[in-house]
């Protein structure tokens, strides 16, 4: 029986002891775009009928990780090394997909992405084949169940397993606005991050588009770089631009234009066209057409965009979002027990291949400790109730007591040899 009805869902899930800990929202906290629709029929509720269903013997996997960017690959890395198994999907719709070259990342500076996440994967398949497994290429994962001690996953390839945690690496896109050139510009001259494509364009021409208070800031960042900046604002600047921009930056008139003699066009970007035939940095050059006035021309273009989700699984999760972002807690967990967001998909506030490792490790820390924490208390004789003299009382403060000992010490444990 295919499962139809948003109900029916959510009585299965507030049915579900993990449920206690979901925050269902009244309204969408994101518009979601027409095509991330949630397809609820890749449910069979009659798998939730069984009791050894719902509180499985034996898991296939210790951890299912969704998502095979840097997010992803450093979590299966990390619980190989302490033995945990795990699942890896990912459809392969990479955040930096059109880019040329990664920066700014210790050792890998100027490395080509694609080229990054295969050397990472063979390494892991190498020195891990006992724990770390990918699915097929380009999986999708379309579906997440609770179960009483972990979790369903469901592909689309009409396949499921169980795992104990669920690691969620899925990425963020950028929604670029929808001008002619922007998709095909993206990654290739333009950008959004000075830190990552800000050097180079150093000493060239550059255009920052964006709300004035924000595009000042991303133009500062750069100004060691150039002095040939100019600002975009999207259209002529209101009270409210001025004000936005003066209580961020005092007298961003007088400094921003006639100290740092960076230029302000009250203009919008109609359209990107590119000049040059090369596809390296070096060749970098766009005709950037302006709705008044002659173009501009740039070498690097830096964008502010909005990002929404690359999944949907947060939403058919009800997981407590914070904006587009999905929120966490330190360890990375999400308002879901046992399921964990990590990389750019958290709202940790920091987008970049540092902060997507190092998530994911805070993650899979967290991910092994508390496994273990469940396997101990499972392996507790049930001879010490029996000690017990049935005494529920006296049994409870066992646990509590063995509960204590082991989860914050292995943290700090681990965090003391260097984890
Ligand atoms: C143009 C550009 C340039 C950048 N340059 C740099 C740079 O130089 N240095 C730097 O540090 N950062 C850079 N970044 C940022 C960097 O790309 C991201 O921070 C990083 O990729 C985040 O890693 P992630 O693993 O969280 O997400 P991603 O790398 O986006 O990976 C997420 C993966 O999850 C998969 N996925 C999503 N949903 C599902 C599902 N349901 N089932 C299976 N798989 C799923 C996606 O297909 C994707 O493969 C750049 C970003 C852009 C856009």
């Amino acid at each position: 029986m295919a499962y139809r009805g948003v109900s029916l869902w959510r009585l299965c899930l507030l049915s579900l002891p993990f449920a206690s800990a979901l925050t269902i929202p009244q309204e969408p906290l994101v518009k979601w775009p027409e095509d991330q629709a949630i397809d609820n029929d890749v449910f069979n509720i009659t798998d939730y009928t069984s009791l050894d269903d719902w509180n499985p013997k034996n898991w296939d996997y210790d951890v299912v990780i969704v998502g095979g960017g840097p997010a992803g690959l450093a979590a299966s890395m990390s619980l190989a090394r302490v033995a945990r198994t795990s699942l890896l999907y990912d459809s392969q719709e990479y955040r930096n997909e059109q880019t040329r070259y990664m920066h700014d990342v210790l050792g890998q500076d100027g490395e080509v992405p694609l080229r990054f996440r295969t050397t990472v994967r063979k390494q892991i398949d190498d020195l891990y084949p006992d724990y770390s497994f990918w699915a097929t290429r380009k999986t999708k994962v379309t579906g997440i169940v609770p179960l009483e001690k972990g979790f369903r996953v469901y592909d689309d390839g009409g396949r499921q397993v169980t795992a104990k945690r669920v690691i969620l690496a899925t990425g963020i896109k950028d929604v670029l606005p929808d001008k002619q050139g922007f998709a095909e510009a993206f990654g290739r001259g333009m950008f959004w991050c000075p830190w990552c494509d800000g050097h180079d364009y150093k000493n060239r021409k550059l255009v920052v588009y964006g709300k004035l208070a924000s595009a000042i800031g991303s133009a500062l960042t750069m100004r060691k770089l150039t002095t040939d900046i100019t600002i975009v604002t999207g259209g002529p600047l209101t009270k409210e631009d001025k004000d936005a921009a003066e209580a961020r930056w005092p007298s961003w008139e007088t400094v921003v234009k006639n100290t740092y003699k960076i230029t302000i066009r009250e203009n919008d970007i109609v359209r990107v066209e590119r000049t040059a035939s090369g596809t390296e940095p070096k060749d970098d050059e766009y005709r950037v057409h302006l709705n008044g006035g002659g173009p501009l021309v740039a070498n690097g273009i830096f964008i502010h965009a909005p990002t929404v989700q690359t999944s949907s699984l947060h939403k058919q999760l009800r997981l407590e979002m914070d904006g587009s972002s999905v929120k966490v807690k330190d360890n990375k967990e999400s308002s879901l027990g046992g399921l964990y967001v990590v990389g750019d998909a958290n709202n940790d506030g920091s987008t970049n291949a540092y902060h997507a490792m190092w998530s994911a490790k805070r993650a899979a820390v967290s991910c092994h400790v508390s496994i273990s924490r469940q396997e101990y208390l499972e392996s507790v004789p049930s001879a010490t109730a029996a000690t017990a003299g049935g005494d529920e009382d006296f049994y409870q403060r066992q646990i509590e007591e063995i509960e204590f000992q082991i989860s914050d010490d292995m943290e700090h444990l681990y965090k003391t040899l260097g984890g």
